[in-house]
């Protein structure tokens, strides 16, 4: 048998996806891609399997089934469609990673599964924690799961605790660029366009998580994650915004010490690390040089303007749904801001008002999440016409 790792990468033709395929084609003696699904991009997903040969691929959408297996079967690899396909197929023996790069809520019931399963994730997917932080950390400590996380600013503090895991933190500061409205007010975002949003200043991504970075809501749902990925309450979760994205995060030791992971921005390298920790590999990604970077700065993030981040941290604190109902709202307004359907400012206003007209719930179950998505979801809807 090979000791290559053999990885399922869920969402492959999306940002996260395509970057995850580079640095896979970078170290072909140490990876090997066993599964790569895709929900809407037929095309470069046939692309990506005819280039890495996976034993399995998934497409979500059911339509273009035909059109991936026409081709693909001539190559020997089988192809599934479907939203339980894409469930049940991080199950399989072949597997060793799943990357979860779905995005939204998408990514949970395939991460559960294949947590279930016993394979180790390497988590892009932050809504997957947002939602159901406290169900999936719960079902990867019994089943012995680790979680690794991809998200820069989580991937920081991963590395910067790496190490330390007789050392209490007592406290962690995520990192936010600010996006490109940073030190803008109300009354200067109501026009804003998409054109303007979908221009991120230092990282190219999706374009979800993008209108997530414009309005905070990135960080806000950051904040969420960190607290299921590193067991921590709210007063040692700290943002400070830190327009350059060098300093990826900073954790801060009981004794006052302060451990601060840097870098240029390349997704590449979080991606990387999630695949070979504890180790590192040489890459030749373009390296940080001060002088180009006389000044570092930072600033307090202003939640009145980006109110996202405020009601992420009202989410978290009273738990039960309303972190799922906040994520569910979000995915809802980002989308339809994307359709030009609603303003810039509107994104945060109807996230609050459709977090209060759905009923809060403490105690919360998969089965209840889930219907507290697809009531969320309707709600925000009917709030939006
Ligand atoms: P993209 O929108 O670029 O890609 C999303 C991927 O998921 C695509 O492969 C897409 O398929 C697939 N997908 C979308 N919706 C569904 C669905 N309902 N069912 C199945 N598959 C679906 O997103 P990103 O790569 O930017 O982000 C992925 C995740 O990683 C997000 O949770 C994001 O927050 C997180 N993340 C991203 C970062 C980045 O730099 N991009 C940084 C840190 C975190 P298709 O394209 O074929 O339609
Ligand atoms: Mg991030």
């Amino acid at each position: 048998m090979s000791d290559k790792k053999r990885i399922a990468v869920l969402g492959s033709t999306g940002s996260i996806g395509k970057q995850t395929l580079e640095v896979v084609e970078a170290y072909p003696d140490k990876f090997e891609i066993s599964v790569l699904t895709a929900n809407n991009n037929a095309d470069l997903l046939i692309d990506q399997a005819l280039k890495f040969k996976p034993n399995t691929v998934v497409i979500t959408n059911e339509n273009l089934h035909k059109k991936v297996a026409d081709i693909l079967w001539n190559e020997g690899i089988k192809t599934f469609c479907g939203d339980k396909a894409l469930e049940e197929v991080v199950e399989m023996d072949e597997i060793d990673i799943v990357l979860t790069a779905l995005v939204g809520f998408s990514g949970l019931k395939p991460t559960l599964r294949a947590i279930n399963a016993g394979k180790t994730i390497a988590l892009a997917n932050k809504e997957t924690l947002v939602v159901a932080g406290e169900i999936v950390t719960k079902l990867a400590q019994e089943k012995g799961v680790n979680i690794y996380p991809v998200d820069s600013e989580h991937s920081a503090i991963f590395q910067c605790i790496t190490g330390e895991f007789q050392n209490p933190l007592e406290k962690i500061y995520l990192t936010a660029s600010g996006g490109p409205f940073r030190g803008k007010k109300a009354n200067e975002l109501a026009q804003i366009t998409k054109a303007q949003a979908l221009k991120h200043p230092n990282w190219e991504m999706g374009a979800k998580i993008t209108i997530d970075s414009a309005t905070l809501m990135n960080k806000g749902l950051e904040v969420i994650e960190a607290k299921w990925l590193f067991n921590l309450r709210r007063d040692q979760i700290d943002v400070i915004v830190h327009p350059q994205s060098i300093i990826h995060s900073i954790v801060q030791f009981q004794d006052g010490s302060m451990k601060a992971q840097m870098g240029l921005p390349d997704m590449k390298l979080p991606i990387q690390y999630a695949l070979t920790y504890p180790n590192r590999l040489h890459t030749d990604f373009k390296r940080f040089n001060f002088l180009n970077y006389p000044q570092l700065t930072f600033e307090q993030p202003d939640l009145n303007t980006f109110r996202n981040l405020q009601l992420a941290y009202d989410a978290m604190d009273a738990g039960g749904n309303l972190p799922c109902i906040l994520n569910a709202a979000n995915e809802i307004t980002v989308a339809a801001f994307l359709q030009d359907k609603i303003g810039f400012l509107d994104i945060a206003k109807i996230n609050e008002k459709t977090m209060q007209a759905v009923s809060f719930q403490k105690s919360t179950s998969l089965e209840s999440l889930i219907e507290t998505d697809l009531e969320t979801r309707k709600k925000a809807l009917e709030l939006i016409h």
